[in-house]
């Protein structure tokens, strides 16, 4: 694979006590750094606009009204880029922001824009850095302005890009026969070709308190990608090194091909 979109979900990015997990964060940012010096074409998307705001402005609760959750998403995005700019310099990697919406499914010229951005984003050497723009998109608009989740996102960005290969790490080792959270028998997939309505049925909501999209989120993101003949896996993000061993071809997470 040489081009790689790797999507890290907020559980891997804050503790469960509100912390950032700032040493998960320099993993990260260490191995991207690193692969991007073996010539790997990496782009980031990344959750945790609201757990870092959250953290930033002292909150236990995750806001319920939309206008306060935009708010603390404002806040904690630039707070994240902040972190994220600051351990990729450590590396002398250059990191750029992207902060995109639904247009960019809607409309073929914003669509080309964002292609021609991230393509010469790739090409100067930096890492590009995506979220959605929680400003813009809302919930209560759902599907003219809003991807669903950063899940979705990444598979679109992947799909854009033409990427080989979605990594998307979570606080989960992969895609299980029942939520393992609930479920203690619950067994690990490693190989999933098909996503057919029986397994969607096996995935259900949001792990932590931060979490957002939940397993169907990403079963919709492989369908998105499989749709394209391209490959996913689903790994756990507590060790952000797991990517050197799934680069590898190592048996990790879940493989969507
Ligand atoms: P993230 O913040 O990384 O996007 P989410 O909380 O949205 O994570 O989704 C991951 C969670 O999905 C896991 O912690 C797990 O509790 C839950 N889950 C539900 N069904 C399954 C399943 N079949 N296999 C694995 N995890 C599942």
């Amino acid at each position: 694979a040489k081009r790689i979109v790797v999507k890290i979900g907020t559980s891997s990015l804050m503790y469960p006590n509100g912390n950032i997990n700032l040493a998960g964060i320099d993993e990260l940012a260490f191995v991207l750094s690193d692969l991007r010096n073996q010539g790997k074409e990496i782009i980031l998307v990344s959750s945790g606009a609201i757990g870092v705001g959250m953290n930033k402005l002292h909150m236990q609760k995750r806001p319920s009204a939309i206008p306060e959750q935009q708010a603390v998403a404002a806040v904690g995005q630039a707070a994240l880029m902040d972190i994220y700019n600051q351990r990729f310099l450590t590396y002398s990697q250059q990191t750029a922001q992207l902060l995109l919406t639904r247009d960019i499914v809607e409309f073929p010229t914003s669509r080309q824009n964002v292609m021609n951005t991230l393509e010469q984003l790739v090409q100067m050497n930096i890492i590009p850095i995506i979220n959605e723009n929680d400003t813009v998109a809302v919930e209560e608009l759902d599907h003219q302005t809003k991807f669903g989740d950063n899940d979705q996102l990444s598979a679109i960005v992947a799909e854009l890009v033409e990427a080989d290969l979605l990594i998307m790490l979570s606080d989960i080792d992969g895609f299980y026969s029942d939520n393992p959270l609930t479920n203690p028998d619950a067994t690990l997939y490693p190989h999933i070709s098909t996503i057919t309505t029986e397994l969607l049925e096996k995935a259900t909501g949001k792990g932590s308190r931060y979490g957002t999209g939940g397993m169907t989120s990403k079963l919709k993101a492989a369908q998105r990608v499989l749709a394209t003949n391209s490959a996913m896996v689903l790994a756990n993000g507590k060790h952000p090194k797991v990517i050197f061993a799934i680069l590898d071809g190592q048996a990790v997470g879940t493989l969507f091909k």
